[in-house]
Order: structure tokens, then sequence, then C-alpha cells
């Protein structure tokens, strides 16, 4: 990753400090598992580098600022870096942080530039070269030009609709976090839309929307097979849907500062590498009166009973078992719209794993902690409630004995 900034060196050596400020070029570099930070400048025209190894501190404290602080132990030196692009100040912090932390941090191998640019040339931070992209203010619709974004960052934007198109370039990383969403239904509807994409629902590995003001995930989540890390933080979410144990590479959730009261239990047998379930409101399973499938119960499931103790199930059910079977991602306006519902309710039979909907099971609950490496959460809670699905009729159940 490269960034074009005023930068400092000091000789943390010597008795008087250097204060001399030049344009600069800053790159991460990778060579033989080894990654470095390279400067080119006036001072170091033919490139100086510093191992990651040596890094011993970050002043990271005026980042929003465009200001930070590298410090080295051999050569005993500090970097201080200027950079008009915040954004993307934050994402090079975030790259070395991530290297330092051990992560396998894939980096372009792109040259140093040939000449150090001045600081009024305008960047082209369109170029449809970009792997990283940190949006300002609101969605650019030159961001589709580049073919090879990896990472996008939306955060703090006004982000009333994400183009469809999106959902064809290859994002591993997208955030949309602190952004403001649609509020009309109708923006909502076709809000979601760019993930019903083969491209990115295989390519997405780490979806951040934490504080964005929604009340339940979007189920085109589904599609997203490859998804690692959720992060849904500070929202309003009552419930996680159980169709969030198809997801099987998750292995990172993050749901803190949400109304949860209990998990789908599908997740209970899983090992997270880290889960923040902090300052929700999980309550004992005895208390769990109403839950979003007792309500749906209560809107769908008396009116069609007739048809199900003559053991004819509605063609709405049928049909929606044929889309989670095939498993293709489509867009939520092919499909009616009591289909929607479905998959907010959808789980699988705790017993024989089959999918079921509400009206052909009845709901139990189990009590435990997740299993993770790494947990969050409030010191007074000892377990949460897992919600299952059991098939109602057992001879329905394909639970083999
Ligand atoms: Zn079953």
């Amino acid at each position: 990753m490269l960034i074009h900034c005023s930068l400092i060196i000091q000789d943390l050596t010597a008795a008087r400090p250097n204060t001399r400020s030049l344009r600069s070029c800053v790159m991460t570099k990778q060579e033989n598992d080894e990654y470095y930070v390279c400067v080119k400048n006036s001072m170091y025209p033919t490139i100086k580098s510093y191992k990651l190894t040596m890094l011993q501190n970050i002043y990271r404290n005026f980042i929003k600022e465009g200001k930070m602080g590298l410090e080295f132990s051999e050569p005993r030196q500090a970097l201080l870096i200027v950079c008009e692009d915040k954004n993307l100040l934050y994402m090079f912090y975030r790259q070395i942080k991530n290297i330092i932390d051990g992560n396998n941090v894939i980096i372009s191998t792109r040259p140093m530039p040939k000449r150090v640019p001045s600081k009024n040339e305008i960047l082209n931070r369109f170029h449809p070269s970009t792997m990283y992209f940190v949006a300002n203010s609101h969605f650019d619709n030159r961001i589709l030009n580049m073919r090879f974004l990896s990472n996008l960052v939306l955060e703090d934007c006004d982000l009333p609709t994400i183009p469809a198109q999106v959902g064809y370039l290859p994002v591993k990383y997208l955030s949309i976090t602190g952004s403001k969403l649609p509020t009309s239904k109708n923006e909502q509807d076709v809000f979601w839309n760019f993930i019903s994409h083969n491209t990115i629902s295989y390519t997405l590995r780490t979806l951040k929307m934490d504080s964005v003001g929604i009340k339940k995930l979007p189920f085109e989540i589904f599609f997203l097979i490859n998804l690692e890390t959720l992060s849904a933080s500070n929202n309003s979410l009552a419930y996680l849907p159980h169709f969030l144990g198809n997801l099987r590479r998750l292995e990172n959730l993050f749901v803190a500062d949400n109304l949860l009261v209990y998990f789908p239990h599908i997740l209970s047998c899983r090992t997270f590498k880290e889960i923040d379930i902090s300052n929700n409101s999980f309550q004992l399973p005895k208390s769990l009166m109403f839950d979003h499938i007792t309500n749906y119960l209560q809107i769908f499931g008396n009116s069609e009973k007739g048809s199900f103790e003559l053991d004819i199930k509605p063609l709405s059910h049928l049909a929606f078992f044929n889309l989670l079977h095939y498993w293709i991602p489509f867009k939520r306006q092919d499909i009616p719209r009591n289909l929607w519902t479905y998959f907010e309710v959808v789980g699988r039979c705790m017993l024989c794993k089959k999918w079921i909907l509400p009206e052909y099971s009845r709901i139990t609950h189990t009590f435990a902690l997740p299993s993770a490496i790494s947990t969050i959460k409030d010191h007074t809670i000892n377990g949460i409630p897992w919600q299952a699905l059991i098939c109602l009729n057992s001879y329905d159940c394909e639970r083999r004995f």
C-alpha cells in the first residue's frame, strides 16, 4: 500500500530532533516473508527500508487528523507522517497493524513511484487498478471501474443506495459502519441487491455494519458463503436468524450493544475465534415468551393450520425449500414478498438438520456460553439461551438412529 505524505524522520539517538518535513512516498512491501515500510524522498532518493519486525511503537492518537508515528528500534528512528488523505492513512495503519498482529496480509507488488509528487499535484484516487478505497462522504460511481477492488470502506457516509454492480467487484472487505442507510421502504428493498451477485457472494470475507440502525440482518447474508467475519454491533437486532448457521466459515462474530435475547442453536456447536456478545438482553429460557418466531406463528401459523393437518404443504413453502436447496443468489424482488419473511424464521431441525419452518417445528432452548478462543461478554452472563427448532412430527424427522 502506498501513501503520499509529508514525513519527518527523527533520529532518536541524536541530541537535537530533526523537524525538517519532506514530501515522501511511504509504502509497505513484502519480500521473502519479511514485511517492510519503505520511504522515498529527496533525502533517500534510492529508497530507505525499515523492517516491520523492528517496529517498537505506533502512535495513532491523531490518526483522524491525518497524523501517525512509527518508532523503530533498529535503526533507532521515528517516522512522523502527515497525510492529507486521512482515510487512506487509516487504511495504511490498519494494514501495518494486521501485519504485526501476524495476520496474513497480501501486499500488492507495485513498484515505488519514479518520483515523489509535490503536494499540490492531484492524485488519481479513482485509478482503475486501485485495490483499497476509502470513501469520504458518499458512494462515487467511479468506484465501479476498479476491477481489482479488494477493500471498500464506506464508513460514515450518506448511503441511500449501493449500486448492484458493486457485486461484480472482487471485494473481500466491506465496511458500511456508521453510515446512514436508506429510510424509505422502496430504497430499503433494493439496498442489499449488490450482495446477490456471484462475484461478491464468493469473495466477501468481512462485512462490517456496526452502528447503522438496523433491526434485523438482511437475508442476503445467506449468500455470502465464504464470510469469516460479521460485525453488526451497536444496532437494534432483536435476534440472529438461524440461517447464519449456513455460513460455515464464519469465525468472528461481533454483535455487542444490540437487543439480542438468544442465539440460534445451530451456532452452539461451533468454536469461534472471536465473539463479542456484550451489552445485550439475554434472558433465561423460561422467560422467552415473545420472540420473532412466536410472532410469526401468531400471524401466519393459525390461518394455514388446516392444510398441515392434511399434510399438504402450501406452494409457497415448497417454493421456499427449493430456493434453499439450490442456493442460487437472487434479488429479493425476484421472489414474492411473503418468502422474504421465511428467511427470517427458517432453521434446521436440531436432530435431523433439515430445513424447517416454524409451522412444522416445536421450539426448545438450551443454555450455555458460546465456544470461542476469545469471548467478550458482560461479567454477569454465565450462559445464553440457544433457540432450537425440532421437527414437530417425529415421523417427519429424518433423524437416523
Ligand atoms: Zn428433524
